[in-house]
């Protein structure tokens, strides 16, 4: 485990991608032995020409210890499934979790109460369309990062924003059949959230995992007020409060991409090369084959350096779909958004907030009715928005404007994402801007453990259920969610 800068790295027991240079010393190697042999075609000695080819022999059979030693290590590379491990913590333990989710419908214990309303939200918007989706996520093989943690500490307790590259398959099937499918390597990030400080249980709120009412944390310990559960603090810590991908490629596809084209390049030169030996003059054959190899080194290795940055290039700016972003005005919001924040907030992280505004879309999006959302306040939604059955959000916000009205502070922000939607039985991936208003109460600090999804009524304390009714059901007050978190206001689709 290394610790740099607050960001701590834990590996994952993998295999190692086949390092290129040895198909290359193999390569080089057997070119020397191709040379050596030549000599058989020329006019020298027989003992010179036993000399050459013997020690031809001798370079093959070393060219041919570097190559076996790249195929092996690339099949047993190729053959390797990655697994999650339980016991490496909660980062493996959700992912298992999400997959046996996706596959059995076991519903999972890692997260919060609003982490698993959307998944239900999810398979509920799928059902309704008469699909199923796969969704195999699995770690990245070869010498990536591993998992990787930033903490941030608070009053309250410490949050973990955890991720590592992962390989994922999405597929959608309806009862003919897979519609769409797709492998993707992307970056999966969880916000977990443990050690909370004990002098603060009686202030930091929780969704009972057992029935989803909101307590205090102190109160769960003595048994839920509305279910009668009781937990012990590990069964409430660590927990996963948000989930999100983001789409990255892995070293593993960046190196094999990298010796492909050098290899490829190498080929096309000498290939060129070649064909000029055998159409020009007689020579001397070992030379000219030499000069043909040497070339095919240098000149195609080169050229193939360059081919591969330029390759590496594209693929930086291979959006796969995503609307352009300009990454000015994408670093000044996030320096924006945190100066004003920290006016109010002096514990305000970035990270958090993002995580927040990508929850409360989502939840916007995927709510059947919207409108009974405590969180939304949009009014008529766009239809597209109920054609979406899967997002992955691009790590993209713009800030566009902000005013403060009173103590409420409104934002209008631009968020970048790939969303899956289908339409006519089919299934397509679109690039979209998502614009939304969204507003909170800025003299009231937020209290730890928010949740969108079921709340304390601050008239009575009841616990209840936002997400379909914004009055309390034991004093009958109406519920202003933008006092506690932010709300949207207002939400459009830029397709
Ligand atoms: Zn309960
Ligand atoms: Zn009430």
């Amino acid at each position: 485990m290394g610790n740099i800068l607050g960001l701590n790295t834990k590996t994952r027991d993998s295999i190692i991608e086949p390092d290129g240079m040895d198909w290359f010393k193999g390569l080089a190697w057997i070119a020397a032995g191709i040379v050596g042999i030549s000599f058989i075609a020329t006019s020298v000695s027989v003992l010179w020409k036993m000399i050459f080819v013997a020690l031809g022999i001798v370079f093959w059979c070393i060219g041919g210890k570097w190559i076996g030693k790249y195929v092996s290590a690339y099949r047993a590379f190729r053959q390797f499934v990655p697994t999650w491990d339980q016991k490496r913590g909660m980062y493996d333990r959700f992912a298992q979790e999400l997959n046996t989710w996706q596959q059995e419908g076991i519903v999972p214990t890692c997260c919060d109460g609003d982490t698993l309303y959307f998944l239900k939200l999810q398979k509920e918007r799928l059902k309704k369309r008469g699909l199923t989706m796969t969704d195999r996520i699995m770690p990245a093989k070869g010498s990536g990062f591993g998992t990787a943690a930033i903490s941030r500490k608070s009053p309250w307790y410490t949050t973990d924003m955890v991720y590592e590259s992962i390989k994922r398959t999405i597929r959608f099937e309806n009862s003919n059949g897979p519609v769409y499918e797709r492998e993707v390597e992307q970056v999966m990030y969880e916000i977990i959230v443990h050690t909370p400080n004990d002098s603060q249980l009686t202030h930091i709120t929780m969704t009972c995992p057992n029935c989803g009412a909101v307590s205090p944390v102190a109160a769960l310990e003595e048994g839920c007020r509305y279910c009668g559960t009781r937990f012990k603090i590990t069964d409430l810590f660590p927990r996963v409060v948000n989930l999100f991908f983001l789409k990255d490629k892995t070293t593993a596809t960046i190196s094999g991409m990298t010796g492909k084209t050098i290899f490829f390049s190498m080929l096309a030169v000498f290939l060129v090369e070649f064909a000029c030996v055998l159409i020009g003059e007689n020579g001397f054959l070992p030379a000219k084959l030499a000069v043909c190899f040497l070339a095919a080194g240098f000149c195609g290795g080169l050229l193939g350096l360059v081919l591969a940055s330029l390759r590496l290039l594209v693929t930086l700016f291979d959006r796969d779909g995503m609307k352009p972003v300009s990454l000015f005005k994408w670093s000044s919001s996030k320096k924006k958004i945190t100066n004003i924040m920290q006016k109010y907030d002096s514990n305000f992280s970035y990270d958090k907030f993002e995580g927040q505004i990508v929850a409360l879309i989502r939840m916007a999006v995927f709510a059947e009715y919207p409108e009974k959302l405590a969180c939304y306040r949009g009014g008529q939604r766009d239809d597209r928005f109920s054609n979406i059955l899967e997002m992955t959000y691009t790590n993209a916000t713009c800030l566009r404007k902000v005013r403060l009205e009173g103590n409420i502070l409104h934002m209008s922000l631009r968020t970048w994402w790939i969303n899956y939607s289908e339409t006519q039985g089919k299934v397509h991936k679109t690039g979209d801007c998502i614009d939304v208003e969204v507003s909170r109460n800025v003299a009231i600090m937020e209290p730890p453990g928010f949740s969108i999804t079921s709340v304390e009524c601050p008239n009575c304390g009841g616990s209840f259920d936002v997400v379909r009714q914004k009055t309390c059901p034991y004093c009958g007050g109406e519920y202003h969610m933008e006092n506690e978190g932010w709300v949207i206001d207002d939400m459009r689709l830029l397709r």
